[in-house]
């Protein structure tokens, strides 16, 4: 027997409905690509996005078809959106950050469309017209006063072609199913994968997200996403907000310190989410300018691992609760994220500290275990690696064009290539990514403990981890450290007598090597492949 209740469609424009009818006067405050301040509300950007959808129809644009997106956070990037979902086509997010190739490369497996871009990109995509076989328009997300004579085909202003709708038009309906985002994991290791999500699938994580324990997200808040809209779905933050009713801040093309410095200020930021690297960058602004942000009340850090010292920076000189989250883009991407959950309160302040730099505890949709390499579960004692994977109704079940290829295993869950343990109150610890993780004598090093311990040493800006070869043990961890201008390197000795008490002996680096800078991937990690290849025959001295 069904229950009697109402069949109520999970689709994207009900959120933007909904802001837009209880929230129509709240704030969206973005730094422009142009340049300044732009104020605008949810009804107005449910309005445009209405006008986005009925001038995408009148182009020909139909259900299931791919409009991309090459764009910072505006705005402008949050009507395409709601615009683009609210006919049935897909928004297909580019991140700008990988290699050029690999933008073609996408945007042609993607078979879009339309591409929507920020003028910041117009020197990338005249470079790469020639090779995208499938874009008809492009469509540059300015107005016709800053549009530059670009010979892109049928370029045309965003504004100017928005000016040719004008909203009278009804969003329209189809099944929760239906495919709403594409966005391409950054493919370190081969080509890239597209992860599509429906709008059920959005709308089930935002409201996911949204719960108290994990990034709880309210209508007083005032949320400033860093993490750009084309890395794993924004981080949901362009779904949640508007789901919440809060005022949403966006911080277009300018994310160094002092710019992110300017704007938590400027628009009264009190929530924001970003990698560590971010987090990373503004406290260096505000050590070197003596500056405070004292709106900021907290911070979501994920992406990578976040280090012990940064948290504690955060947290007490500056009064910013740190949220450490997990996730990925096949996961929508919030799997984990810090929970003050009873059996836990009351620890030392070390111990509590420790605690969050785990990567922390589910919400309601996200089932997880460790397995080992056979498939069989693993105790959550805390001690024990294993293979991290997760089940739910906004994670990946197979990759775009890719539907042959199984992903999942017997029982429906998705590996996540990470290694992790789970301790017995249920928080999750990623050791490190199954191929970064140092095999030495067959067991395993955590490379990102050793980060993370490293970065607390006086003076370091940033550490690496890589194995290097060995004749006996097989692998055994080299450390890469960049210092902070003007600090003293330490030596190897000195480093591992600082590590001494935070990680087990046998773990501790055979070798240092100083650097003026790691490289990272297009989504801010650390690029450990380019490490390993610039360090393959890197011997310890004597
Ligand atoms: P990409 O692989 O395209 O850079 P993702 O954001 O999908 O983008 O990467 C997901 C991976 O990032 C996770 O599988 C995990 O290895 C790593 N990651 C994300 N958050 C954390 C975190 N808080 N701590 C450690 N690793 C993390």
């Amino acid at each position: 027997m069904l229950g009697l209740m109402q069949d109520w469609p999970l689709l994207m424009h009900k959120v933007v409905d909904h802001a837009a009818i209880q929230h129509p006067g709240r704030e969206i405050i973005s730094r422009s690509v142009e340049g300044p301040f732009h104020r605008t509300n949810y009804h107005e950007v449910r309005h445009r996005a209405l006008r986005v959808a009925q001038r995408l129809e009148r182009d020909g644009i139909r259900l299931g078809d791919r409009v991309a997106t090459l764009a910072w956070n505006t705005w402008r990037h949050v009507e395409a959106w709601y615009g683009i979902t609210g006919i049935g086509a897909i928004y297909h997010t580019v991140n700008p950050r990988l290699f050029p190739d690999q933008i073609a490369w996408i945007l042609n497996h993607a078979a879009s469309r339309v591409l929507m871009l920020d003028l910041t990109f117009i020197p990338l995509i005249q470079q790469l017209a020639p090779k995208l076989e499938h874009i008809e328009r492009f469509i540059i997300l300015t107005d016709g006063a800053h549009l530059p004579e670009t010979g892109l085909r049928n370029a045309v202003a965003y504004e100017d072609w928005l000016a040719e709708a004008d909203g009278d038009f009804a969003w329209m309906s189809f099944d929760e199913k239906t495919a709403a985002g594409l966005c391409y994991t950054s493919g370190t290791t081969g080509d890239p994968k597209g992860v599509l999500y429906s709008h059920r699938s959005n709308i089930l994580h935002a409201l996911a997200a949204n719960q108290v324990d994990c990034l709880g997200l309210g209508v007083a808040d005032r949320v400033m996403p860093v993490v750009p809209m084309f890395h794993a779905n924004g981080w949901s933050l362009p779904i949640s907000a508007p789901m919440a009713g809060a005022t949403l801040i966006l911080p277009g093309a300018k994310l160094d310190g002092a710019s992110v410095h300017e704007i938590i200020t400027a628009a009264g930021v009190n929530f924001s989410a970003a990698v560590p690297t971010v987090w990373m960058m503004l406290l260096q602004h505000m050590e070197a300018t003596g500056t405070r942000i004292d709106t900021l009340k907290r911070v979501v850090i994920g992406g990578s691992a976040c280090p012990a010292a940064i948290t504690k920076t955060y947290q007490e000189k500056y009064g910013v609760r740190v949220i450490h989250a997990w996730g990925m883009t096949e996961m929508s991407p919030v799997g984990t994220t810090y929970q003050r959950k009873p059996e836990i309160l009351g620890l030392d302040p070390e111990a509590a500290l420790a605690l969050q730099a785990k990567q922390g505890c589910p919400p309601f949709t996200v089932e997880m275990k460790i397995t080992d390499d056979a498939g069989k579960d693993l105790p959550w004692s805390g001690e024990v690696f294993g293979r991290l994977k997760v089940r739910g109704p906004a994670i990946t079940r197979n990759y775009f064009r890719r539907e042959d290829e199984a992903v999942l295993d017997a029982d429906g869950f998705f590996d996540t290539g990470d290694v992790a343990t789970i301790d017995t109150n249920g928080f999750m610890e990623v050791t490190d990514r199954s191929k970064d993780v140092i095999k030495s004598g067959g067991e395993w090093i955590s490379s990102i403990a050793l980060e993370n311990a490293a970065v607390g040493y006086p003076g370091v800006a940033e550490a690496a981890v890589v194995a290097m070869h060995d004749p006996k043990w097989d692998e055994r961890p080299l450390m890469i450290l960049v210092m902070k201008p003007g600090a003293a390197a330490p030596d190897l000795a000195a480093m591992n007598a600082f590590l001494a008490d935070k990680v087990a002996k046998w773990w501790l680096p055979d070798d240092l090597v100083v650097v003026d800078e790691i490289p990272h991937t297009a989504t801010g990690k650390i690029l450990k492949t380019k490490l390993r290849e610039a360090f393959k025959d890197h011997r310890p001295k004597g």
